[in-house]
């Protein structure tokens, strides 16, 4: 039996890691269960999961403690409860399926205190891979990728010894823009939440939209696999069903494939190195036949290049182009700005950065603040 915190329960990762959950009834027992704001669906799945502990923004704590009055499970607010559920000696595995910069924190914290981190939140490694990685190395925390092509790689790597790697190629689904050739200036908040494979949340699905999220999986992969970023390439694969692929120096190349359903990389993450079963639709090759591939368009999505200079520069620019981008993604869907304007925010916050090399995870979270302070 492993002790789990899973924080965003309430979210897209959240739903399919409970899902996952439901199969492994006893492999795992849930200690905590985190949300932002959605304290009702909180409340129904402390309900149905009795963890010790719920934890919720302080906004919604009286509503919640209410809802759970007649249960004995706990509430906490997300100030101390992040941290006591990423520190509670008695949790084995932290699941970060939160959204954005605010999952960072608790990456920080799960890494502190040596614990097996089941990771969704890419964020927290563009912000800080190099500080939660030397955090790791002291305490033995170890991530293990939640992201599908990082699992991919991951299992590709499974009995392989890192120095072997020649580089990683990286698929992208190329997101529901992947077929245009005009501008995407004009594009409206419906359609950019439309990606073509997957259903996950506005956030990421923006991302993927843009693809900057692919260029956060290339820093995220940097850091996870010990490479420098022109090691990775992109590449795009509209089928998603190769989850990405590792060249060897002999020239071999071993891929993952499967159908595009996260319950699986998640459970990999939380089994890991153990297979379990999973009774999802199998992938019948019969019936796809073929599989396709091309260059991304640079031009029409620049966040690609964008990401992959932030990497290169170091130091505090990957934190700019993590948290200019969130908020440009939030105004985004409010409707405050076009589609383009995300990434040419994002660049013109980057050219009045004044970096800081090798920065600590208090000059990070300055940076951060500072950035959120003034433009949200
Ligand atoms: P989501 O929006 O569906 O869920 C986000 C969760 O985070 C919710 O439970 C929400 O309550 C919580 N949350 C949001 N803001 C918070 C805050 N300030 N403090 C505490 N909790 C907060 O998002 P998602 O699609 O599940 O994505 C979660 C993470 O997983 C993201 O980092 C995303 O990039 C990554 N990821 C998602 C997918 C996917 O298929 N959805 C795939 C790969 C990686
Ligand atoms: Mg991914």
């Amino acid at each position: 039996m492993k002790n789990l915190s899973i924080l965003g329960a309430t979210g897209s990762i959240g739903d399919s890691t409970l899902k996952v959950i439901d199969n492994l009834k006893d492999h795992f027992n849930i200690l905590y269960l985190s949300a932002n704001n959605n304290y009702k669906k909180l409340a129904d799945l402390a309900k149905k999961y009795n963890p010790e502990y719920v934890i919720i923004d302080k906004e919604f704590y009286s509503d919640l403690k209410e809802l759970l009055s007649s249960t004995k499970v706990k509430v906490l607010t997300n100030e101390d409860g992040l941290i006591q559920a990423t520190s509670d000696s008695r949790v084995h595995v932290v699941v970060n399926a939160i959204v954005g910069s605010f999952g960072l924190r608790p990456t920080i914290t799960a890494a502190e205190n040596g614990k097996i981190i089941a990771l969704a939140n890419k964020e927290s490694l563009v912000m800080a891979g190099e500080n939660v990685n030397a955090l790791m190395k002291k305490t033995g925390a170890k991530i293990l990728p939640i992201d599908s092509e990082h699992s991919a790689i991951l299992q590709s790597l499974n009995g392989e010894d890192y120095s072997t790697i020649n580089k990683i190629i990286l698929t992208a689904s190329g997101g529901p823009f992947r077929d245009r050739k005009d501008s995407l200036e004009n594009v409206s908040i419906t359609d950019a939440l439309a990606h073509p494979n997957w259903s996950m949340g506005n956030k990421i699905s923006i991302d993927s939209a843009t693809m900057m999220n692919k260029g956060f999986e290339l820093i995220e992969a940097v850091h996870l696999f010990d490479l420098k970023p022109d090691r990775i390439e992109i590449i795009i694969h509209p089928e998603s069903i190769i989850h990405s692929m590792v060249e060897f120096i002999d020239g071999s190349v071993i891929a993952q494939l499967g159908l595009p359903d996260m319950m699986l990389p998640i459970q990999y993450s939380l089994t890991y190195p153990n297979r379990v079963e999973l009774n999802l639709p199998r992938l019948n090759l019969h019936k796809l036949g073929t599989m396709n591939f091309s260059d991304p368009d640079r031009k029409l999505f620049p966040a690609i290049d964008v990401a992959i200079a932030a990497i290169n520069e170091g130091g505090t620019v990957p934190v700019v182009l993590n948290t200019v981008n969130e908020i440009m993604v939030y105004k985004f869907l409010k409707g405050k700005i076009k589609f383009t304007d995300i990434v040419k925010n994002v660049e013109e916050e980057i050219a009045k950065h004044k970096k800081i090399d090798k920065p600590s995870i208090d000059q990070i979270f300055e940076v951060n603040d500072e950035i959120w302070k003034r433009l949200h």
